[in-house]
């Protein structure tokens, strides 16, 4: 009964009320308790302990704490984990009131509002996103950065997975939706990004944000972000100055790369371990500054379809390759630059310090020796960057002139600011020098006049400055010499009216001065704010310098070659080579690949036996087209390719074992979604599509997908299998060829050579390399009489690669040449050898079932053992 609890616990329910969604921490004292629930969750948490405290009523109330000093990592831990923290602070002095002190919720802090801590990595952004649902399959979808103060909104027309995609790109932590949004799309943001949901529904907006919104006409982009801004406005409670005009982006003003494409390719983050280590983003960031690292994020997760704009890029990468020693300049100056976009948050919400100021002024100070190396770069579009360099000389005049060299992180206990800036300040600072000196030299008379050299003036907090002389010299002094003010074991500390007076003013002058100095402090904040619209105009500015000159320096290191871009949709690389292999691998062993691919090679299909390096020849073109178009030199020693539109990017499921979860549903979904979207300008990727099922219906949608995709999409496409039955196609399909990832047998061991081949592969390696997997030598024997059983029966007849299901394979192709195609359909009759026992075929089924890459040794011998007993008896 909430009417018996203690005055402090009902206003601890009533604030609560409103934030039943957070871990309120209610402030007492030295300490932010948590109460009831939130209190047992907490502690569970947070590995603190549970206890427990009177609340008026009955039962006792589970309670746990932690202190105020070192808060903030506990908020980050429960941050982190995705919960979200109100912070609930005393708003009245407790000195001046009776009765309960006022207590409000000063600021709500989630994953998508972190503003600072281990939370935030330096070259991430924090997005919070926000959606807005208008009709069915139109999406508002929008972003901010509450710590930079960048906003993105645009509206999507089309499949929620083309918001889950947009989601997938921002990794935004928190989406900011109305409460009515339907409960299955909620549960597939949290599912695949495990991201917070937060609930705003009004979409009014706010007048103080109009001015962002400058030129959003569009009523849809408008609602969506209010919606976010409302919410910000709300949870955060403090300036938001820093906040940038609203920036709109269309996704087809980009390269389109979906949620699995980009995992698969493992642009930003690896599939195993999810970190950057091993991705594009790890071998691209050569960036300098904490802004150039989150552009160059960005411009991986959005590469370019126009091409001037790529032309651009390119030409600047260029001038910084060719002007080595000026980007060596340009790298110093670079490193430097703080983060000026988030110094700048920090200046709007206020919570800068001096050591802050002077990490702005140091990055202001490169500027203008940046601006003039870049000027004089001899590139028209370097020209037009380094004018933009805007180096803020009121803003470094200001700092210079204002705040000391090396201020104390605390912004209220003074030394910040310089002797010489504000007349008041250095007024009271003379009088507390002043004084001091004044209590020097007393020292130096009283011990004249005393003769007692041990005498001394010192100071303490509790009795201010008094005169101290040992027990042993206490003889000398006079009667009522000096007012008697401590006694210590053996000294007495005595006072006089002119020291207490003096005392007076340097401490009154200190009080002053410090306050004056806070004062001061917050006023050159002011004044900075004034200036974040071109700081935040300078951070972009110097994060593409940043980003450009990490091409360049890429390019240079690693020997990459800039690309031209072929309006016939032809792909030329020679010598080209998967950019992250290499590197891992150390350059001398990889072996560089040519490919070449125009009207009327539209598909390659690819065989050769598993671990040769078609899944990586395949990625090195598509992480090729996406370096070009980001407008980064290529790995090769020459090369063209078209402007993709889309890069889609496939494996089959056995393929995809880090998820654990791929089914063959999955799979087919997402060959699917690359179908359906795919044009002509795009490229297609398909790893070893169909082996999620059994190998007649596998094999069948292979070829069924590679004639769609032929016939009617027309898209450049890779296509790899170890279906080797599949190599007929290319009989009847005039634009596909096929290539092959050569291998020799060596001693009867099979050697990849890594090099990719016209023409199929002339067999397949299985066995050899479940020998490379040490098999045992018995079983290895037994497989290979088994596989030359298979090849003989099956001699074949047409040309046709030797194996059972060619026969199968060839009927299939004859049939479905120009028919309608459904993934779906029947499995075609497989009509078997009269000559096989019933017994026999069984057998023959089971091995056809065996996936020999995924037994261990022991289940190969079992298999082996009962296939062997069937046929036997
Ligand atoms: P597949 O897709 O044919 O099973 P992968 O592309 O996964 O084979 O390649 C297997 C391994 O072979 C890679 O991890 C890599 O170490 C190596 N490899 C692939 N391509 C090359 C190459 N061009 N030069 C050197 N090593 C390579």
């Amino acid at each position: 009964m909430a009417a018996t609890y203690t005055p402090m616990i009902q206003q601890y329910l009533q604030v609560k009320a409103d934030y039943q969604d957070a871990f309120l921490f209610f402030r007492l004292g030295d300490f932010y308790e948590m109460f009831f629930d939130d209190a047992i969750k907490a502690s569970q948490e947070l590995e603190i302990t549970l206890t427990s405290r009177e609340g008026g009523t009955e039962d006792r109330i589970p309670m746990c704490g932690v202190p105020y000093h070192s808060a903030p990592q506990y908020i980050e831990r429960l941050v982190e984990k995705g919960f979200k923290v109100a912070i609930c602070e005393q708003t009245e002095d407790p000195r001046q009131v009776k009765g309960i002190v006022k207590r409000e919720v000063v600021q709500l802090i989630t994953p998508g509002t972190m503003m600072e801590g281990r939370g935030l990595n330096e070259k991430e952004n924090n997005y919070i996103a926000t959606l807005s649902i208008f009709d069915e399959n139109s999406y508002g979808f929008g972003y901010s950065d509450l710590s930079t103060g960048e906003n993105q909104v645009t509206i999507l027309e089309g499949e929620f997975e083309l918001v889950l995609n947009e989601l997938a790109l921002s990794g935004a932590k928190e989406v900011v939706i109305p409460a009515s949004l339907d409960e299955a799309l909620k549960g597939k943001m949290k599912e695949r990004f495990g991201a917070t949901l937060s609930i705003e529904d009004n979409e009014n907006l706010n007048e103080s944000f109009s001015v962002l919104l400058n030129g959003l006409e569009d009523t849809k982009l408008t609602k969506t972000i209010s919606r976010l801004f409302n919410y910000l406005y709300r949870t955060q409670k403090r300036s938001l100055d820093h906040l940038q005009p609203v920036t709109r982006y269309e996704i087809q003003q980009f390269m389109k790369i979906d949620y699995y494409s980009k995992r698969n390719l493992e642009l930003t983050e690896t599939i195993r371990s999810k970190g950057k280590k091993g991705s594009l983003l790890w071998l691209l960031d050569e960036t300098k500054t904490a802004m150039g690292g989150r552009l160059l994020k960005h411009w991986i997760d959005r590469p370019l379809i126009q091409k001037v704009e790529i032309l651009r890029r390119q030409s600047l990468v260029e001038t910084f390759m060719s002007h080595y020693f000026e980007r060596q300049d340009i790298r110093e100056k670079l490193t430097e630059v703080y983060d000026l976009e988030r110094l700048a948050g920090r200046v709007a919400f206020g919570n800068v310090n001096a050591r802050d100021l002077i990490q702005l002024k140091r990055s202001l100070m490169q500027i203008p020796a940046l601006k003039a190396i870049i000027h004089d770069l001899n590139n028209e579009a370097a020209k037009l960057l380094a004018e933009q360099l805007d180096p803020c000389e009121e803003v470094v005049d200001i700092l210079e002139r204002a705040i000391m060299e090396n201020p104390p992180l605390s912004i209220k206990e003074g030394n910040i600011i310089q002797d010489g800036y504000h007349e008041a300040l250095d007024r009271y600072r003379d009088a507390s020098r002043n004084g001091k000196t004044w209590i020097a030299q007393l020292e130096r008379e009283e011990r004249e006049k005393t003769g007692i050299k041990t005498l001394k003036v010192g100071y303490n907090r509790v009795f201010g400055y008094y005169i101290e002389v040992t027990k042993a010299n206490l003889h000398l002094l006079k009667d009522g010499q000096y007012d008697r003010k401590q006694t210590l074991t053996n000294a007495e500390r005595f006072i006089t009216p002119d020291l207490k007076e003096k005392e007076a003013l340097i401490l009154q002058a200190e009080e002053k001065s410090v306050e004056l100095e806070y004062e001061l402090f917050t006023e050159i904040r002011e004044f900075v704010k004034g200036y974040i619209p071109r700081l935040q105009q300078l951070a972009k500015t110097v994060s593409e310098i940043d980003v450009l000159q990490c091409f360049a320096s890429i390019s240079e290191e690693r020997h990459y070659v800039k690309p031209s871009f072929s309006d016939e949709r032809i792909i030329l690389l020679k010598d080209g080579r998967h950019p992250v292999v290499e590197k891992v691998m150390k350059a001398q062993e990889y072996v560089p690949n040519d490919c070449y691919m125009d009207k009327d090679r539209e598909v390659l299909l690819i065989t050769g036996p598993n671990m040769s390096g078609k899944s990586t020849y395949m990625r090195q073109i598509a992480l090729t087209a996406i370096l070009a178009q980001i407008g980064c030199f290529v790995p090769a020693n020459e090369a063209t390719l078209p402007i993709f539109d889309q890069v889609f990017t496939r494996i089959g499921a056995a393929d995809d074992l880090i998820s654990g979860q791929s089914t063959f549903m999955v799979e087919m979904l997402e060959a699917n979604n690359a179908i359906e979207n795919a044009t002509e300008n795009s490229l297609i990727l398909f790893d070893e599509i169909g082996r999620g099922t059994s190998t007649y219906d596998g094999m069948a949608l292979a070829q069924a997908i590679i004639e769609y995709i032929h016939n009617r999409i027309g898209a450049k496409t890779l296509f790899s299998t170890h279906y080797h039955e599949l190599t007929v196609l290319e009989e009847e399909l005039k634009q596909l060829k096929n290539i092959h990832v050569s291998a020799i047998e060596q001693n009867g061991k099979v050697v990849f050579l890594h090099k990719i081949k016209e023409g199929a592969a002339d067999k397949s390696y299985g066995i050899h390399v479940a020998q490379l997997a040490n098999l045992p030598a018995s079983l290895i024997g037994r497989a290979k009489e088994i596989l030359h059983a298979f090849e003989s029966q099956d001699a074949p007849s047409s040309g046709q690669a030797p194996t059972v299901e060619t026969v199968k394979i060839a009927e299939t192709t004859k049939a479905s040449a120009d028919a309608q195609l459904s993934f779906f359909d029947e499995n075609p009759v497989v009509k078997e050898k009269a000559t096989l026992s019933s017994k026999e075929k069984r057998a023959l089924d089971q091995i056809k079932e065996i996936d020999i890459l995924e037994l261990t040794p022991m289940q190969a011998m079992n298999t082996l053992y009962e296939l062997h007993k069937k046929l036997k008896h």
